[in-house]
């Protein structure tokens, strides 16, 4: 290691498990970010700073100013310029370490593409809002063998557990028993979200990432941890495989072999996401169609959006469309049918 680095990650090479060694392996290591909302930002900032090697973040959405309160990598004029996170979050991390080759990807993780964007990475990091999501990775994980470290966390608590496919619970040995859900089905959208717990439990998601990328296994927390920064409880169970479990025992991917996700899916309170694979929009034509009828029609170089009263619609260039104003899938499917085409 050149001495500039060894300046740059003293304090962290002078901790006695991690040393010059284990720097070495953060350097040739590499981490995938399932998305880039509070936890998955605050996770990407920690691993980014500790100079793992290769650090890819991904997300579907958009920087909005409601997520400044606790979304730590984002700006005012992200928000002003609805930049989508993953961009907002690659522009920043690049500043912070520019030895690091940060990748920020615009998409929505589906069966189709989920090889492509999480194949080939040492351990995988959950920064999803959604079980949906979290499910599909955790049938990854387990069939190529990669670490995943599970995250979530609403109002002042939050949960976080490593699954280490074949040695320790997977995510479906975890909600098949008798502590599924715990409150998570409620989302932050409803009940609301603090900064601190979201900064507290990508802290831990990232410690256990830092013991993976460095080989100390024997010091990875192999139990259930949760906690809640209003009460000031922290809990930890040990969460048995089960011999039975449907993805980690008997190998059935069902996630990951199933059909494509629905070409409409719920995306937070009083919007819905519209997924249309394989379809490729020119935003500039588009805002110019939309421009004849509708006054308001603002773009960047990643998406295009315009409100039609009550509605907000944001398009992606891939087709994608994420509906604000309605969680009818038929309204959704109608605006869309109407303003971008059938
Ligand atoms: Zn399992």
């Amino acid at each position: 290691m050149d001495e500039p680095l060894r300046q740059r990650y003293s304090r962290q090479i002078l901790f006695a498990e991690i040393g010059e060694k284990g720097q070495e392996r953060l350097l040739g290591g590499s981490a995938v970010v399932v998305g880039c909302g509070a936890i998955g930002a605050a996770a990407a900032n920690l691993l980014v700073r500790a100079g793992v090697g290769r650090v890819r973040v991904i997300d579907r959405d958009f920087v909005e100013a409601s997520n400044l309160q606790r979304q730590a990598l984002f700006e005012e004029s992200d928000a002003r310029d609805a930049l989508p996170k993953a961009v907002a979050a690659e522009r920043r991390l690049r500043l912070i370490n520019s030895n690091v080759a940060v990748e920020g990807i615009v998409a929505d993780i589906n069966p189709e593409n989920v090889e492509e964007l999480l194949g080939g990475f040492d351990v995988i990091l959950d920064g999803t809002d959604n079980f949906e999501t979290r499910f599909l990775v955790n049938d990854f994980a387990v069939k190529s063998g990669t670490p995943w470290i599970y995250a979530a966390a609403v109002a002042s608590y939050g949960l976080t557990m490593t699954v280490r496919p074949g040695v320790t619970a997977c995510l479906a040995c975890l909600l098949a028993s008798e502590r599924a859900g715990s409150g998570l089905e409620q989302t932050c959208d409803t009940v609301g979200v603090l900064g601190p717990i979201v900064n507290l439990i990508a802290s831990l998601e990232v410690g256990e990432a830092l013991k993976l990328l460095t080989g100390r296994v024997a010091a990875l927390n192999d139990r259930l941890v949760s906690c809640d920064v209003w009460t000031g409880r922290f809990q930890s169970v040990r969460v048995a495989r089960n011999a039975d479990c449907a993805v980690c025992a008997r190998g059935e991917f069902a996630h990951l072999d199933g059909e494509a996700q629905p070409h409409i899916t719920m995306c937070g309170r009083d919007s819905v996401q519209i997924h249309e694979r394989g379809r490729t929009l020119d935003l500039g034509l588009l805002k110019g169609r939309l421009s004849a009828t509708i006054a308001d029609v603002r773009q960047n170089d990643f998406l295009l959006r315009f409100r039609v009263e009550p509605y907000e619609m944001t398009v992606f260039a891939d087709g994608r469309a994420i509906l604000k104003g309605t969680k009818d899938p038929a309204v959704a499917r109608s605006l869309y049918a109407r303003y971008i085409g059938a």
